[in-house]
């Protein structure tokens, strides 16, 4: 019996199933060995279905949805959150930071707030549930999602690559944006995984693969200061995509002046 797997969505844009999509004819491959049971934004529909593997896109951000996570991981046997959403609440968890809540900024966004049904807080898929892996980025890489099932499939456990950004730049002879042209560059403190795609094109890395193993946020902040940086452009510098991976939120809170 060929290993069953599903592709679900939470609080997300789904950018991350595309990583799927884009795969193309190695989809199709895929295809041949494992039963895609769910995955909706592809044909498939059937969320209760026990999988091998679940794949999951998106933030916590509903009660709904603090309920569906806790059934799919009873009825999964590994489970892997998928981008910056599922990892650490993504950009959505930038409301986290309001103190007020959701009466507070349902009123201020929405023409019609009495619609909007929603938790305080938007949060990653790991503050609710145990994930055996954890692929980031905003969106994840098809490389590392496809290496991953790879993995899986053959009884191996996935490969976690937590080097960093400059490590990537290096091996691929890119010229350092922060170093040569003084720019603003997190490649130091973010994981690796995209193959140094900003620093190709000539602009610094705003952190969309979250922190990388040990990052030294705090010698990063304060590389900014001496490039200029006010400190509430530091701060907003780690509260972006990945605003409430640890590292990222104590340095950012560490240059709020208003700090919660
Ligand atoms: S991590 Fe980024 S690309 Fe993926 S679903 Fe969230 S917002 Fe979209
Ligand atoms: S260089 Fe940084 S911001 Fe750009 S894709 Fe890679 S991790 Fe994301």
């Amino acid at each position: 019996m060929k290993p069953r797997i599903s592709v679900h969505k939470f609080s997300s844009c789904d950018g991350c199933q595309l990583a799927f999509i884009n795969a193309g004819e190695a989809l199709l491959e895929l295809a041949t060995l494992v039963d895609i049971v769910h995955f909706a934004e592809a044909g498939p529909v059937d969320p209760d279905a026990p999988v091998d593997i679940a794949f999951v896109e998106g933030s916590i951000s509903t009660q709904d949805e603090a309920l569906r996570i806790r059934r799919l991981r009873e009825t999964t046997r590994y489970l892997i959150s998928l981008g910056a959403c599922a990892t650490a609440g993504g950009l959505q968890a930038l409301r986290n930071f309001n103190a007020r809540g959701v009466e507070d900024w349902s009123h201020a966004v929405y023409a019609r707030p009495e619609f909007i049904e929603s938790l305080d807080t938007a949060t990653a898929i790991a503050r609710h549930v145990k994930v055996d892996l954890e692929l980031w980025g905003c969106p994840v890489s098809t490389r590392q999602v496809f290496a991953a099932i790879r993995r899986l499939l053959y009884g191996a456990l996935p490969f976690v690559d937590n080097e960093k950004v400059c490590q990537e730049c290096k091996r691929r002879g890119i010229t350092c944006t922060l170093v040569t042209r003084g720019i603003p560059c997190l490649g130091p403190v973010t994981r690796t995984g995209c193959g140094a795609l900003c620093p190709a094109f000539g602009r610094d890395c705003y952190g969309c693969f979250g922190p990388g193993e040990n990052p030294n946020a705090a010698a990063m902040a304060r590389r900014f200061q001496g490039l200029g940086l006010l400190p509430e452009e530091i701060n907003r510098r780690f509260h972006f995509i990945n605003s409430h991976a640890p590292d990222f939120l104590e340095e950012g809170l560490a240059w709020r002046e208003d700090r919660p």
